[in-house]
């Protein structure tokens, strides 16, 4: 039965009153039956629901067109039902803004028609009402998240987090908490999201409160791939087109720190060789773009590799062919040798090796007069071995090894270069180290083009004139100046003059090469001269002395380069010649020919 206020009863009294004039009758506890039986003239209101919102608990029903007016009333648990308020003609909600945290609220609503009223669904509408955690601040937080806060509501059970954005129209819950804060990873730049935090409260009540956001960091590239090389671990990523560059943080597992690992300007560069790591160590990087000085987000959990360095290959002629040997890999559990020569797209397995301390390999079908590339790839890994590249030379054909000494000189050691290039062929050139750095880019494509780079000494200094210190400089200085350049010093010398004696012989520290056949084209300075000389005593294994100083030896080779290859001679360098025909060179030992 509903029980008026003093407050708020006044037309639950006047109504009252009517009734009681009309029927006077009627005593007073009749009031109960007066009201059942005139409210079959006004259509009891049906409830809908009660809805918990931001402050408040909203009544709903089934607004019935009769009604001038309605009356809403409320109970608490078990208690009498309260008269609360009342709406105007057409209304069919009702907000309840003097609602308190944990409290179970029923509700219901009476219609009223001039003096008359309805009956009322004494079953009512339950509400639990839980305070709503108002959103206080939610922003784009250190430019790789969304950090909601919200205000603390008393005596509830937990906080939810629901998201939504543009793209996706279902509310998805990211996470429930007890603390006052949530951050979200999990955004894409560009979109526009909205968030609630609802509080559930101890009794099961719910409240909600919708707030927007709108991400505007610079996306993270998201195809970030990590690989071990013998260089150290490379990163490479998707290209971004919104920043104006990026950077590459690394951190140790475990730690929690990032280290910027490098800035890169614009955002075509896609890659990036981290040098600065240790073999057997566990790295994490994460890429970010970067524009001006904003920062773009970043995955926090990074991605990760063990570092290991992949086994170094080494390769060398021999009398049986190409012998490859590697350091022992750490992983894995074997090889693939894989080769391809030059002028071929595939890398071709050419042994399969099931145990990981066979180190060794002898490729004796190399691809004869072409350049055979060869690696090694650890079978079960991703490591690849650096690449080594090597002529293939047949032990069974003939071979002579050309020398130039006193070089370079532009005009001739080019014209030599494009022969030797022209008939895919390679020479020695004995350098002079004084004249390197002048003709640096004749030393580049003496290398480049397979020739071997062997030491005239510096200054061209007969060598058994002076004493041990001086022959040492004299090699030192020219190997140093060689290296500059190409990288790798020589491993063989030719002493000026070919002038040996034993101190040359203790102070050199390499194997010596003089010549078996002289040209003399420093004397006669005529091509054919030089090509007869050739001609008449060239042999399998001869070693062939020249000048690239010399028009007329320029000319020469244009001759003689051809007519060999066509007489069935491999050109080759001393060192390859020497290792195809089987002979282990010693250090100031002197060799004149491979027979
Ligand atoms: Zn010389």
């Amino acid at each position: 039965m509903i029980s008026e206020t003093e407050n708020c009863g006044d037309n639950m009294k006047k109504s009252l009153s009517v009734a009681m004039i009309l029927l006077t009758f009627i005593n007073i506890f009749a009031i109960c039956a007066t009201i059942v039986s005139f409210a079959a003239e006004v259509t009891t209101p049906v409830l809908k629901k009660a809805e918990v919102n931001y402050g408040n608990v909203t009544v709903y029903w089934e607004n019935t067109r009769t009604a001038d007016k309605y009356r809403v009333y409320r109970k608490i648990g078990d208690g009498d039902w309260e008269y609360i308020g009342s709406t105007g003609k057409g209304f069919s909600s009702y907000k309840d803004d003097t609602v308190k945290n944990g409290r179970t609220y029923t509700y219901t609503v009476r219609a009223i028609y001039g003096k008359l009223y309805s009956s009322y669904d004494k079953e009512g509408v339950e509400a639990k009402y839980v305070s709503t955690p108002k959103i206080v601040e939610i922003k784009n937080y250190y430019s790789d998240s969304v950090r909601i806060q919200w205000n603390k509501v008393n005596n509830i059970k937990k906080y939810v987090v629901y998201r939504k954005d543009t793209k996706n129209q279902d509310w998805v819950k990211v996470a429930q908490t007890t603390s006052l804060q949530y951050r979200d990873f999990d955004i894409v730049n560009g979109r526009n999201y909205r968030y609630i935090v609802k509080a559930i409260g101890e009794n099961g009540g719910r409240s909600g409160y919708v707030k927007n956001v709108k991400i505007t960091a610079l996306k993270a590239p998201e195809e970030v791939k990590l690989t071990s090389s013998s260089k150290g671990v490379k990163i490479s990523w998707n290209k971004m087109t919104s920043g104006t560059g990026y950077r590459v943080y690394r951190k140790l597992k475990g730690a929690t720190e990032w280290d910027l690992v490098t800035k890169i300007k614009g955002n075509t560069t896609t890659s990036y060789t981290d040098t600065k790591v240790k073999n057997g160590k566990t790295y994490i990087y994460m890429v970010r773009q970067v524009k001006g000085s904003t920062l773009g987000t970043y995955n926090p959990h990074g991605y990760t590799i063990k570092y290991i360095i992949p086994p170094k290959l080494t390769a060398k002629h021999s009398p049986n062919g190409i012998v490859l040997s590697w350091d022992k890999a750490v992983t894995g559990n074997g090889y693939k040798v894989q080769r391809k020569a030059s002028g071929e797209n595939e890398w071709k397995t050419i042994s399969t090796i099931t145990s990981l301390s066979k180190l060794k390999y002898t490729d004796e079908k190399p691809v004869y007069g072409k350049k055979n590339y060869y690696r090694i790839v650890v079978s079960d890994s991703k490591l690849v071995s650096n690449k080594r590249a090597l002529y293939g030379i047949n032990p069974k054909k003939k071979m002579v090894a050309l020398t130039y000494d006193d070089g370079p000189y532009t005009p001739v050691t080019n014209q030599i270069l494009d022969v030797l290039e022209e008939n895919n062929a390679r020479a020695t050139f004995f350098v002079v180290g004084s004249r390197v750095s002048t003709y640096k880019d004749c030393i580049k494509r003496e290398y480049s083009l397979g020739c071997e780079i062997g030491n005239h000494s510096y200054n061209h200094t007969i060598l058994t004139s002076v004493g041990a210190s001086t022959i040492k400089a004299e090699i030192a200085d020219t190997n140093k100046a060689v290296k500059n350049i190409t990288g790798q010093a020589p491993k063989i010398v030719r002493t000026p003059g070919g002038a040996v004696n034993s101190t040359v012989r203790e102070n050199v520290g390499y194997p010596m090469f003089n010549w078996s056949v002289d040209t003399l084209d420093w004397k006669y300075r005529d091509s054919s001269s030089v090509v007869s000389s050739i001609k008449s005593n060239v042999r399998d294994g001869s070693i062939v002395l020249m000048h690239d100083l010399y028009g007329s030896t320029g000319n020469a080779t244009e001759e003689i380069v051809p007519w060999l290859i066509k007489n069935g001679y491999q050109l080759v360098t001393v060192s390859e010649l020497m290792a195809v025909k089987g002979i282990d060179v010693q250090k100031g030992e002197l060799y004149c020919s491979a027979y």
